[in-house]
């Protein structure tokens, strides 16, 4: 940006200056309520999320739970699927083969499907010499019953249908039945009808206990585990008790049944069992706790980086607004600068002019007026000139090695004769012993004291002495610039580096000046490797402190 943007003439009035102040103001409202506009709907955002998450929590408990039911649901399902399946496979015999030439057959029909999961097949039919006959898989052959417990638990399966024969029921709709009168002898019936309905015999098997606790529960239990849309599956634990209660899935150690997360009942076969799911895992509660703190963690950090843009994006801004308020100011202190001088030297030059002012002491006195403002315009314009090539980076710096003392010395009688009849008392203290030569940019150094000992002057209030002392210390050349002025609050005294800074309170406030000196002393001082600083009190003074390195590479340096 042109720091020359204002092509005006004249000074800023106070009015013009209010207005600025007021337009940063409200630039300010507007940013804040902007703020407030964004923070605002962020908040409901988070409370909605809040309440949608709450509400995400109850359902995922209670979807948790379907999934870990609808594992169990699948699991039963697998059971009743193979007892059916084998049932179908075994027990659909034909209606002649129950009469006493027919039944030997019923062997060749059991042998030739290989079952698993049956402890005996049989069959129960009305029309022969026996009602039941087993197969016996040793030959293969259907033989007559013994009096075993199987027995007697095939015939109290069978007597409900023996009724219905009895009293010459059509049975139309043949479909499997299960027995489980004895838990150790669980049968499963095929009746089966010859053409006009009517109940001809049962086909049947005896369930093997053994084969479903240690084949057909754990083949179904893996199997199912796949279709579970779990993340804990290795977690899960498989419990199944017997009509009992006594648990056999799994072996060992006893899992209480106050664990059971969800418990369901098998539906075709072992209708007396359960089956039921526990874990270390999380409960579905916990499960959707989790997840809701974790959902809110994440809001949270989305909130907090958003929050952080805010504030960054805020503080930028409130830094423009302050640095565009502060080049205002500059512009309005640069043109007060330049007109104050000009005009005197104007009325001064007319006066001279006009013969207005004969006596040579008047015309001395006029002259070196018009010379000290003049100075003083070349030393802000030069000001300006510099910062603003500092600004567009196109500030060179041309090293050569020079007397540092030499150079302070120009730079003092300058002064010296400016400040003769203002009375202050300019002192100069050198080394003890001469510095040797520093490559340094010996225009550059010039105007940095320049530019001390103009603000010592104009900061100086009543107390006039300024002392400048040039000293060696180790590696380094240290000129520093000291006044018993009005002093810099501490708080400031970093800030007052900074281009267009000016400490906005106490006396300093009727000292126009434009806030790029020190920013240039300090660009000086890094361009030579050194530093500056400054240490000051309020009320008794400041001194600053240029320290340049006196060794160093050298060259030109942009
Ligand atoms: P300017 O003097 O044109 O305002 P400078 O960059 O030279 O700009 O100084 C920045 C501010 O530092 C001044 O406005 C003033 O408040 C403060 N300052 C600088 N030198 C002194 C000093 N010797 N004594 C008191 N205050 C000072």
């Amino acid at each position: 940006m042109s720091l020359f943007n204002n092509n005006r003439d004249g000074a800023y009035s106070d009015g013009e200056l209010r207005a600025v102040e007021h337009s940063v103001l409200g630039g300010r409202r507007i940013l804040w309520a902007g703020v407030l506009a964004v923070l605002l709907p962020l908040a409901i955002l988070l409370g909605l999320q809040y309440w949608w998450l709450a509400d995400l929590e109850r359902n995922s408990a209670i979807a948790r739970k379907a999934t870990l039911d609808n594992y169990l649901e699948t699991i039963t399902k697998e059971v009743h699927y193979f007892y059916w399946k084998i049932s179908e496979r075994a027990l659909n015999l034909p209606p002649e083969i129950f009469t006493d030439e027919g039944i030997k057959k019923a062997g060749y029909y059991f042998k030739k499907k290989e079952i698993v999961g049956a402890k005996r097949l049989f069959v129960v039919s009305y029309k022969t010499k026996h009602s039941i006959y087993f197969f016996d898989p040793e030959t293969q052959k259907m033989v007559a019953p013994d009096f075993s417990e199987e027995t007697v638990a095939v015939w109290a399966a069978a007597s409900p249908w023996a009724y219905l024969r009895k009293k010459g029921a059509k049975i139309e709709t043949t479909t499997l039945s299960v027995d489980q009168h004895d838990p150790s002898n669980r049968i499963i019936l095929n009746p089966i009808t010859d053409e006009n309905w009517k109940l001809v015999g049962l086909a049947g098997i005896i369930i093997d206990q053994e084969i479903f606790e240690k084949k057909v529960l754990p083949k179904a239990i893996t199997a199912s585990l796949p279709k579970f849309e779990g993340e804990e599956k290795d977690e899960l634990l498989v419990v199944v008790r017997d009509g009992q209660k006594r648990q056999i899935l799994p072996h060992g150690e006893a899992a209480n049944p106050k664990n059971d997360r969800v418990r369901r009942t098998f539906n075709f076969v072992f209708t007396d069992w359960s089956i039921s799911l526990q874990g270390d895992f999380a409960t579905p509660e916990k499960w959707a706790r989790a997840n809701f703190a974790l959902n809110m963690t994440l809001s949270a950090v989305l909130a907090a980086v958003l929050l952080g843009g805010i504030a960054l994006t805020v503080r930028t801004a409130l830094r423009e607004m302050n640095l565009s308020a502060m080049k205002n100011e500059f512009v309005s202190n640069v043109s007060h600068e330049l007109r104050t001088p000009l005009s005197s030297i104007r009325v001064f030059g007319e006066f001279m002019r006009r013969g207005r002012v004969t006596e040579p002491e008047k015309v001395r006195e006029y002259g070196s007026y018009i010379e000290t403002e003049s100075r003083r315009l070349t030393q802000l314009i030069n000001n300006i000139l510099d910062f603003s090539r500092i600004e567009s980076g196109r500030k060179v710096y041309t090293f050569e090695a020079a007397d540092i003392e030499e150079i302070l010395a120009g730079t003092l009688s300058t002064f010296s004769y400016r400040l003769r009849d203002k009375g202050f008392d300019l002192s100069y203290h050198g080394p003890d012993e001469p510095l040797p030569e520093i490559e340094v940019d010996a225009n550059a150094i010039d105007r940095a004291v320049a530019n001390l000992l103009d603000n010592a002057v104009k900061y100086s209030d009543g107390d006039r002495r300024i002392v400048v002392d040039l000293a060696q210390d180790g590696n380094e050349a240290v000129i520093s610039v000291s006044d018993h002025g009005i002093g810099i609050p501490r708080d400031q005294q970093e800030r007052i580096f900074e281009r267009f800074h000016r400490v906005s309170t106490g006396l300093v406030h009727d000292v126009k000046g434009s806030g790029l000196g020190l920013s240039l002393v300090r660009h000086i001082a890094e361009a030579h490797g050194g530093r500056v600083r400054v240490s000051s009190e309020v009320g008794k003074g400041s001194t600053f402190t240029i320290r340049l390195p006196i060794e160093r590479d050298t060259g030109e340096k942009q």
